[in-house]
C-alpha cells in the first residue's frame, strides 16, 4: 500500500492535483472537505453540525473527522493506496492517522507541501467563488479566516511530519501541468 498525504493552504490547488494524482497511481482519494460536502448534502446529522463550522470557515472538531476516516478507510479494504487531500488538519489528527496506519500495518510514504504566496491563495479563492457553489468561497473574510486557521493549527502538522523526513515542499505557483509534474517527481523517486 502506498499513501500520500497532499498538504497545502486553501486555494493552492490540493482539489485539482489529487483527481490527477489518483487516476495517474490508481489511488483511492480521501478529501475529508468532499466528504463533509456530501454529507451537508445528504442532510445527514454530521453534515449539519460540520455546516456551521465550514460557513465561518472553521474546522470541524478532530473526532468527527477522525471518525468519518476510519469509516472510509474500512469501506476501502481493496485500496492499493490513499491520498489524503485536506487531512490530516491538526496535530491531533496526525496522531489519530499514525494510529490507524499503525492498525492496518502501513504507513505514510511522503508528504508533498504545495507551497503557494497568500495574496495568490486569495485571488484562486476569490476565482474559485464564482462557480464552485461553496459557501466558504463566497466571502473574502471567511477565506481570509480559513487562511489563519490554516497558519495556526494545520501549519504545525508540517512540523510534526517534518521529523520523519517524509515531507517535501512543492513549488505550487505555475501551470497546472508543471506543478503535477513537480509532485509526479517527488513520487516517482520513492516508489522507484
Ligand atoms: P476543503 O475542501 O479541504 O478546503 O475543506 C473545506 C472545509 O471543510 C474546511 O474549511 C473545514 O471547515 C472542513 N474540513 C475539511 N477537512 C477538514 C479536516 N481534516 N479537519 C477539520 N475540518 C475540515
Amino acid at each position: 500500500m502506498y499513501n500520500l498525504i497532499l498538504f497545502g493552504p486553501p486555494g493552492c490547488g490540493k482539489g485539482t492535483q489529487s483527481d490527477k494524482l489518483v487516476e495517474k497511481y490508481g489511488l483511492v482519494h480521501l478529501s475529508t472537505g468532499n466528504l463533509l460536502r456530501q454529507e451537508i448534502k445528504d442532510k445527514t446529522p454530521l453534515g449539519l453540525e460540520a455546516k456551521n463550522f465550514i460557513d465561518k470557515g472553521q474546522l470541524v472538531p478532530d473526532e468527527v473527522v477522525i471518525g468519518m476516516v476510519d469509516s472510509y478507510f474500512d469501506q476501502h479494504k481493496d485500496a492499493k493506496g490513499f491520498l489524503f487531500d485536506g487531512f490530516p488538519r491538526t496535530v491531533a489528527q496526525a496522531k489519530a492517522l499514525d494510529k490507524l496506519m499503525e492498525l492496518k500495518k502501513t504507513e505514510i510514504g511522503k508528504v508533498l507541501v504545495l507551497d503557494v504566496n497568500e495574496e495568490e491563495l486569495i485571488k484562486r479563492l476569490v476565482l474559485r467563488g464564482k462557480t464552485s457553489g461553496r459557501s466558504d468561497d463566497a466571502d473574502e473574510n471567511i477565506q481570509r479566516n480559513r487562511q489563519e486557521v490554516y497558519k495556526k493549527e494545520t501549519l504545525p502538522v508540517a512540523a510534526y511530519y517534518s521529523k520523519s523526513g517524509k515531507v517535501a515542499k512543492v513549488d505550487g505557483m505555475g501551470s497546472i501541468s508543471e506543478i503535477f509534474d513537480r509532485l509526479s517527481f517527488h513520487i516517482d523517486k520513492k516508489i522507484k
